[in-house]
Parts: structure tokens; C-alpha cells; sequence
């Protein structure tokens, strides 16, 4: 995500998630019920959460999802959704109920393995008692009818954000870091639990569906027009998107090859497809220095408003018409290794993904202007976050997620190990890291152990010093 004006300790995105999961928690303490917990005796339950250090009720244990389905019929004007969401998914641990997260609507039906099944709901639980139990290594099938008015998590704090699903002037647009997901369909709402999707929505013409992935195929039918979107590689929740309004696709190629799609509002289609005109050129720039671009397209949705940050949504980052920049662009395409193929294991390690996305972004001004911009640059930010005492970016609350400590201490623990080792080891490690983690979740263990093993150096102190300690060590010389 960028933002546009990060505030040292201050920036979050989710404090209505915040005042949510401590209702939620103290409920499910008072059911005597733990985040991680394998039921008891012979009525195992998957646990509802997976006690992620900040959400501990986000996500759900005793599975893991391979595939979402979301066959989705909105209806813009009043801003309601009908919908089937089939999970494929494998058991790990016998099951004899399970957890998803959704939040709001009416659930019509549950089906487990063409079966129905029992199912109950507390705040954003929704639990399910398959009629079969369900043993370990088991791929089961759940499907889940449901239907209603999708609500944002509304931020009291923060007038620029509200997570999940919203609609304004006729435009619908999901944005969901960090927990927004459950706010349209039902899921096992943790960046931990990555998966692939199909997306099947079916709109009046002459609405636009932009979406994850690549547009499969679209289907008329009298009036309505269905969109079906294909997202072959894993992926999070909170990175699904939907985007439908009055868009005009743009298409354009990397010299790689890989087909560059945007959205962009008609009234400013051409302004912005002036604006947007060397993302494929940003995108081999990437390619070449971390890897090849790990996923099939990519594009943005530019929404006709100010939103005053951009999202990495996969393969679709997602923009307010405000922040459509250059930098934004490099930032939110560099997510799309760092964030979205690679993605941190829990929400406390969110500098894996603001601090990469913040300091690769300068190597794109950097090809134009030189390293010695770059490196002033750094120092003047490490001369400010010295004076504002930023804490270590490390591991951080709720509060901290999305601050100046995870953005730009984060990119300083990148630009500190590029000045003690030299741009060919820096760029080795960053190149090997991505290789060995595509597709996956890590921790900054895994980054520093990287880190190690192609410099032959052991690094841990060296870096923990940059990521952990409250006070920033002194530049290398
Ligand atoms: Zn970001």
C-alpha cells in the first residue's frame, strides 16, 4: 500500500478491525474457546482463529484452501450481492465442525461434499458441522449460499479507508488490507492461508468487472453481463479485487511479454493512459532485478475519486485518481513480488512488505538519477527518523502496521545491507530470497537466513540490529 501522508506511529488502517477482534475475542474466551486449539475429545473443531500476533481471530485453523470460487451477481444500484462461494480445501486435523469468516449477510445454505450442513454464526464466525466427519489429508468441497448488502469496516479514526467492500457514485471497489475479505465472501481470512481463484460476476450492462488474474470470458445474457476471472497463482484474501463501474480496459505489453490491462474511468481514460504508459517498461525493470514477474498480467483500476492510497491488489493494484504517480506505480508493482507472491506469515512483519516496496520503488527514480540520490535521500530520512526516535520495525502492533517505522526504517534495513555488502550481493540476496519464497509466506528469520547464506557472512547481529533495535545503528561506512 502507499499512503500519502504517513504519520510516525500514528498511520493505521485498522482500528475498526481493532475494536472488532477484542468484542469477538472476549466472546469466544467467554465460550471457552482458544485462537489455536484443536477442539476437545472426540468432537474435534477447527479453531476460530489462528492467533496471528495482532488479529488473533483472523483466519481459521484445521484446513488449508487450494481453490475459491465466488460466483457473484451484484446488483450496482442498490449495492447487493447474491452469491456462491464453493472452497475447495484440505483437511489438517479431523473436523467435525469448522470455521470461515463473513461478516454480515444472510448465509441461504451450506453444503459440505454435496451434503447439508449445520451451521452457526457469531460476529464474523461462521461455523460449520460437515454431516460427515472430516479426517486429516481429506479434500473436501464446502459451498455457501448467501445474500444481503456488503458493509465496509468503517475506520472512526481514519476518514481515507474503510475495509473490504464499498460503493460510491455508482462504483464498487474492494480494498481490503487487512481484513476487509470477509466483508464480501466467506473465507479463512489470514494472509497465511494463500489460494487460487475463480471470480464469476454477473453485472447489468453496461457495468465493467475488473478483477484479479486474466478475463477468461465474458457471457451476455439479455441485459446482464457475466465476467469470469481466472487467478492462477496463490493468493491472500486481502488482495482480491473487484472493481465494477463505467471503466474502459487499456491494453499494453512488457517487452517480456506480459499483457498489461488497466481500468481506468471513462471520463479520464486518456489522461491516464498517458499517465500509466510505461508500466510495462517499470515492470521488466523489476523483472530483471528480483526475478521473472510472477503472475500471468498486470494492470491498475483507477477509481473516478480520491481514495489517498493506492492498494497492491493482485495483478490489479487499485488507485484513487489522487495518487496516480510514478513512484505509486514503481511502489505497488514492486508488492507484486514482495507482498503478494512472497507474503509475510502474519501481520506484525508487515516491514517485509512496506520496506521492500519502499526502497525498490527509489531504484526505479535511482535508474534516471543515480545511487548518490538515492543514498542522500536515505540519509536525510535516517537523520529524521533519528530526531522522531521511530521504533524498530521488526515486529509491530496494530497501531504501527502501516507507519513511517515500517515504510522507512523498512527500507533502510534494505539500504544498510546494500552499503555494507555492494549492490552485486545485495541484489543476489533479494534475487534469491524471491526465488526460494515465491508463492509462499515468510518470516524475517527466512530473509535474514537468506541473507546469510549467499553473503557467507553471518549477518544476524548486523540485522537485527537494523530490524529489531529501538536505536538505529550507525550507518555503514
Ligand atoms: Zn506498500
Amino acid at each position: 500500500m502507499t499512503q500519502r501522508f504517513p504519520v510516525p506511529g500514528r498511520q493505521r488502517l485498522c482500528s475498526l478491525t481493532r475494536c472488532l477482534l477484542p468484542l469477538t475475542f472476549a466472546l469466544f474466551l467467554l465460550a471457552g474457546c482458544q485462537p489455536v486449539s484443536a477442539g476437545r475429545g472426540s468432537q474435534p473443531a477447527g479453531a476460530p482463529g489462528l492467533g496471528d500476533p495482532n488479529f488473533p481471530f483472523l483466519g481459521n485453523g484445521g484446513y488449508d484452501v487450494e481453490h475459491y470460487t465466488l460466483d457473484l451477481t451484484v446488483q450496482v444500484s442498490d449495492n447487493t450481492i447474491s452469491g456462491t462461494t464453493t472452497l475447495r480445501a484440505t483437511a489438517i486435523q479431523p473436523l467435525s465442525t469448522f470455521n470461515l469468516d463473513l461478516l454480515g449477510f444472510t448465509v441461504d445454505a451450506v453444503h459440505v461434499n454435496d451434503l447439508p450442513a449445520e451451521f452457526s454464526r457469531r460476529a464474523h464466525e461462521l461455523t460449520i458441522a460437515p454431516r460427515l466427519r472430516l479426517s486429516a489429508g481429506d479434500l473436501f468441497t464446502t459451498v455457501i449460499r448467501y445474500h444481503g448488502r456488503p458493509e465496509a469496516l468503517a475506520d472512526p479514526d481514519l476518514a481515507f479507508i474503510s475495509q473490504g467492500w464499498n460503493q460510491r457514485d455508482g462504483t464498487i471497489f474492494v480494498v481490503s488490507e487487512p481484513g476487509g475479505a470477509m466483508t464480501w465472501y466467506p473465507s479463512n481470512n489470514h494472509l497465511s492461508d494463500k489460494a487460487s481463484y475463480t471470480m464469476r460476476v454477473t453485472v447489468d450492462a453496461p457495468n465493467v468487472v475488473a478483477a484479479n488474474g486474466v478475463l477468461s470470458d465474458t457471457r451476455v445474457t439479455g441485459n446482464q453481463i457475466t465476467y469470469v476471472w481466472e487467478m492462477a497463482q496463490p493468493m491472500a484474501t486481502y488482495l482480491a479485487m473487484l472493481a465494477i463501474g463505467d471503466f474502459v480496459r487499456v491494453e499494453g505489453v512488457g517487452s517480456e511479454g506480459t499483457l498489461i490491462r488497466h481500468y481506468f474511468p471513462r471520463a479520464d481514460a486518456a489522461a491516464l493512459t498517458a499517465n500509466f504508459a510505461n508500466t510495462g517498461e517499470i515492470l521488466d525493470f523489476y523483472s530483471d532485478l528480483i526475478g521473472d514477474y510472477p503472475f500471468d498480467e498486470y494492470g491498475v483500476v483507477v477509481m473516478p475519486f480520491p481514495l489517498g492510497f493506492a492498494l497492491e491488489t493482485q495483478t490489479l493494484s487499485v488507485f484513487g485518481i489522487d495518487v496516480t504517480l510514478e513512484s505509486v506505480n514503481a511502489h505497488e508493482l514492486v508488492h507484486q513480488w514482495f507482498g503478494n507472491s512472497v507474503t509475510p506469515a502474519a501481520w506484525n512483519e508487515t516491514w517485509l512488505n512496506e520496506g521492500f516496496a519502499s526502497y525498490l520503488q527509489k531504484l526505479w527514480s535511482e535508474r534516471d538519477l543515480g545511487s548518490e540520490l538515492t543514498d542522500n535521500g536515505m540519509r536525510q530520512y535516517y537523520n529524521a527518523m533519528q530526531q522522531m526516535k521511530l521504533p524498530a520495525p521488526g515486529t509491530v502492533g496494530e497501531r504501527d502496521m502501516f507507519s513511517m517505522t515500517v515504510y522507512e526504517r523498512g527500507a533502510w534495513v534494505l539500504h544498510a545491507l546494500r552499503l555494507e555488502l555492494g549492490d552485486d550481493l545485495f541484489r543476489q540476496i533479494l534475487r534469491t530470497y524471491y526465488a526460494r519464497f515465491e508463492g509462499g509466506n515468510v518470516t524475517t528469520a527466512d530473509f535474514i537466513a537468506v541473507a546469510n547464506e549467499v553473503s557467507g557472512r553471518d549477518l544476524t547481529g548486523f540485522l537485527n540490529g537494523w530490524i529489531y533495535s529501538a536505536e538505529m545503528p550507525s550507518i555503514p561506512e
